[in-house]
């Protein structure tokens, strides 16, 4: 079998248009801000990319790059002051913080309406408990991926390598949802290879390059890998060993290519869906 390959940049782009029309129609631009804390190289890309990306979809978008040496008070000043502002939609607190700020209680402050990373421990219960509102970009490009390719989850058995809280445990909710029955992998999983060649969907989000080996993946299944891993040589690679699954595979996921930049697309539509519940 050779699998059709999900093309998640065809797909952001997508997205972001549907954003970019709806915004338009808005009486006033969603808006957007991004606090980055420290000066690491990563982090800078990813925001630089956020505003980018709020450029193209219509949303106005400010940007805060703090000193590493932030005190929590500070942060948390300046969320309570975006929290008060009529013109800021959403809040994106870029992570990881410094190691000497609480990441938990900084999260907390942002106004759950506001909260488009979906990490507020209100909409995380929301999103337990299966109420409509914001859900975390990653997971949410996951499933926008699978519904666009058309794949079928009600009944199916969906095995998620990763329990983090903004990939595994989310996403095995919204896997719920759509009555898949979900398995959720970590580091103590006994038998990661019998757990995953089991799966009809598989998925995995451990951070591990070459973890997923095309013998861990049912004739047929759909594979999605939501890592993102560079190699010692280079390029980017996710956890599947591409090549190996997807002779296996019914539908892939390439990396680059796949769920990451779908990700950023997510955040624009959840800082509109923002903007809509303000009333904009
Ligand atoms: P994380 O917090 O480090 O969690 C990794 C999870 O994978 C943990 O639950 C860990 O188990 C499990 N794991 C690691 N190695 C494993 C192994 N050998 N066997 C079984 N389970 C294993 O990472 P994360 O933040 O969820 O991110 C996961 C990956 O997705 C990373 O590569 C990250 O860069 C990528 N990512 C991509 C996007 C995107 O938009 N494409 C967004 C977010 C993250 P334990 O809990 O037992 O430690």
């Amino acid at each position: 079998m050779s699998a059709v390959i999900m093309d998640g940049k065809a797909l952001a782009k997508k997205v972001k248009e549907e954003v970019r029309a709806a915004a338009a129609r808005m009486e006033r631009r969603p808006g957007l801000a991004v606090i980055l804390v420290g000066d690491d190289p990563a982090s800078q890309v990813y925001a630089d990319g956020k505003k980018r990306d709020c450029a193209q979809c219509g949303i106005y978008s400010e940007e805060y790059i703090l000193p590493a040496e932030t005190g929590q008070e500070e942060l948390m000043l300046l969320i309570e002051t975006l929290n008060g502002r009529s013109d800021i939609d959403g809040i994106l607190i870029q992570l990881p913080l410094p190691a000497h700020l609480n990441e938990r209680a900084v999260l907390s402050v942002v106004r759950p309406d506001k909260d488009v990373d979906c990490f507020h421990p209100f909409n995380v219960g929301e999103l337990m408990i299966g109420e409509k509102g914001f859900y975390p970009c990653t997971p949410a490009s996951v499933m926008r991926l699978l519904a666009e390719y058309g794949v079928e989850l009600s009944g199916k058995s969906c095995v998620i390598v990763g329990r983090s809280n903004i990939v595994g445990k989310p996403l095995a909710m919204l896997m719920l949802r759509e009555n898949a029955t979900v398995t959720i992998c970590h580091t103590k999983t006994e038998y990661l290879k019998k757990e995953c060649s089991r799966a009809d969907i598989l998925i995995s989000a451990a951070g591990q390059a070459g973890l997923i080996t095309g013998d861990m993946v049912k004739e047929g299944a759909v594979v999605v890998d939501v890592a993102v891993n560079r190699r010692a040589d280079g390029p980017l690679c996710g956890d599947v060993v591409f090549e190996e699954a997807a002779g296996r595979a019914s539908y892939i996921t390439p990396v680059p290519g796949g769920v990451g930049p779908l990700t950023r697309a997510m955040l624009m539509k959840n800082t509109l869906y923002a903007a809509v519940i303000h009333g904009k």
